[in-house]
């Protein structure tokens, strides 16, 4: 394995700033591994190595003639395939967006470009963003490097598995109800959903735009925290973007203290149910937090039983909303025999273009906005989620940040849970409170499951435009976890397959 493939962002960064690395050299270092190894994970589902190469060498040219670079230029990133870029495949994980090249850079990677950042290719994903395990991609299963019988976690196992897989040091999800957080987890690395509307969702593929969010994730706190910097603040574009200043999140992750602060273990999100082993670390890890310094104690979230119901109304009625979009005429795929109405057309595009989830969810979001149903079954749901708000911001009357395991489980294995859509759902579990409440929240890994040996993580949820709170403590458990170990949890992934 090139030295170059096993740095930090934050490591590479202060490279090439000394000049000692070129971002060609980083570019050509990761892409090689990618194309040793990713047959073996499957973590993209496009690489675009002419584009990459293109884009390091302007960032080499550009340092040669001392023009101002931003930290992370040349720094080598993964994209999830449902941001936009320019000429770059973007299909969302489906069929139906086979062969579309977008016209234009969503926000996400226009804020990546003008960073330098080089964007290395497209990541698999569940498509439209809907599972937790990736294996509802239209095109093949992603595989988790710590044990490739495993999922990587969805929506965005593309994007965790190949920075867990030493195939770039940053890469990007989007979280709607979990989907950084999860497979951050389940991978052994850190991801962070920003506040709703922290970062621009202009150029995002739509699934349910009230909690449709981009964020980060790394091998690092540091390097989350310094990618989620690059990708957030105000965008006009986006009626849903935040105007306010950022929270300053990498000073924060670099503060490595939590001493006074008060921490509340949420009650309902825990016990019963819950795989032994990530009971046991989470327990750890409210231990070292106190031993740190902190005020841990319990914290009662009643409204948090009824998420997972809450969710899965909301988030397919937004769906079939905005997947009506997808109609044959517009983008993609059309089937056409030449014979048929435009209504022909619509229903055999959308019977072949999309997957069994997909059609699920828009039947259930259909159903559920329907004019008899919806009083009982949307507009309900929207009063549970003002509820499970509200228990979030009487939580942050007396705690500064909340946390909890942030899966249930560790990684299942490939096939286990794929016909089974209610065990699939209950993987979001923790992760649901905070995307109905719009807030912040990450996973930073916490150790290996006594039972598998497979990465744990702590979720930390953080207040509305608090961000910053959150990586505080990520950074200081990390800190503290890194001096035990004697290195990151990272370190100890077993190689792909014998390979080094
Ligand atoms: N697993 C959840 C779902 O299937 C969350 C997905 C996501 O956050 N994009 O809807």
């Amino acid at each position: 394995m090139s030295d170059l493939t096993k740095l930090s962002a934050f490591e590479l960064s202060q490279q090439l700033q000394a000049g000692s690395v070129s971002a060609e050299e980083v570019t050509n270092a990761h892409l090689d591994r990618i194309e040793e190894l990713d047959k073996k994970v499957q973590s993209f589902l496009h690489i675009d190595k002419t584009g990459a190469l293109k884009q390091a060498k302007e960032v080499d040219s550009k340092r040669k003639e001392k023009q101002k670079l931003s930290k992370l230029a040349g720094v080598p990133l993964a994209l999830k395939d449902v941001l936009t870029q320019k000429d770059v495949p973007t299909t969302c994980g489906s069929k139906i967006l086979e062969g579309w090249l977008p016209p234009y850079d969503s926000t996400v990677v226009k804020n990546l470009k003008n960073a330098g950042i080089v964007i290395l290719g497209k990541t698999n994903m569940d498509e439209f963003a809907m599972g937790s395990s990736t294996e509802n991609s239209a095109y093949f299963s992603t595989k988790n490097p710590w044990d490739l019988t495993k999922i990587p976690g969805g929506s965005s196992g593309g994007s965790s598995a190949a920075v867990s897989a030493f195939f770039a040091p940053l890469s990007i999800g989007t979280d709607t109800g979990g989907s950084i957080r999860q497979p951050a987890a389940v991978t052994g690395i850190v991801g962070a959903k920003p506040t709703y509307g922290g970062v621009s969702r202009y150029g995002l593929v739509a699934f349910a735009s009230s909690l449709d969010q981009a964020g980060p994730f790394a091998r690092t706190v540091l390097d989350c925290a310094m990618l989620h910097e690059v990708m957030a603040g105000h965008d006009p574009k986006d009626s849903t973007s935040i105007n306010q200043r950022v929270p300053d999140v990498v000073a924060a992750a670099q503060m490595q203290d939590v001493k006074g602060m008060k921490i509340g273990y949420i009650k309902e999100l825990n016990g019963k149910g819950w795989q032994p082993g990530v009971i046991n670390r989470f327990n750890e890890s409210i231990e070292l937090l106190k031993s740190m310094g902190a005020e841990v104690k319990e914290i009662s979230l009643p409204h948090s039983i009824y998420a997972l119901a809450t969710y899965y109304l909301i988030a397919p009625s937004e769906a079939s909303s905005n997947l009506a979009r997808f109609d044959g005429m517009r983008y993609g795929l059309r089937v056409d025999d030449g014979n048929s109405s435009a209504e022909e057309v619509m229903n055999k595009t959308r019977e072949k273009g999309f997957g069994k989830e997909v059609k699920r969810r828009i039947m259930i979001g259909t159903y559920a906005l329907s004019s008899g149903y919806y009083d009982a079954y949307y507009a309900q749901a929207q009063k549970v989620r003002a509820l499970i708000a509200q228990d979030l911001t009487d939580a942050f009357k007396e705690v500064d940040v909340l946390i909890s395991p942030t899966s249930p489980t560790t990684a299942w294995g490939l096939g286990e849970r794929v016909n089974d859509p209610m065990a699939m759902y209950l993987a979001d579990l923790a992760t649901l409170p905070p995307s109905l409440a719009g807030i912040p929240a990450m996973s930073v890994p916490i150790g290996l499951a006594d039972e598998d040996k497979l990465p744990v993580g702590l979720q930390i949820i953080a207040p509305f435009m608090q961000d910053d709170r959150m990586y505080r403590v990520g950074g200081a458990v990390e800190a503290s976890l890194k001096s035990k170990w004697n290195g990151l949890l990272i370190d100890q992934i077993p190689t792909l397959g014998g390979a080094s």
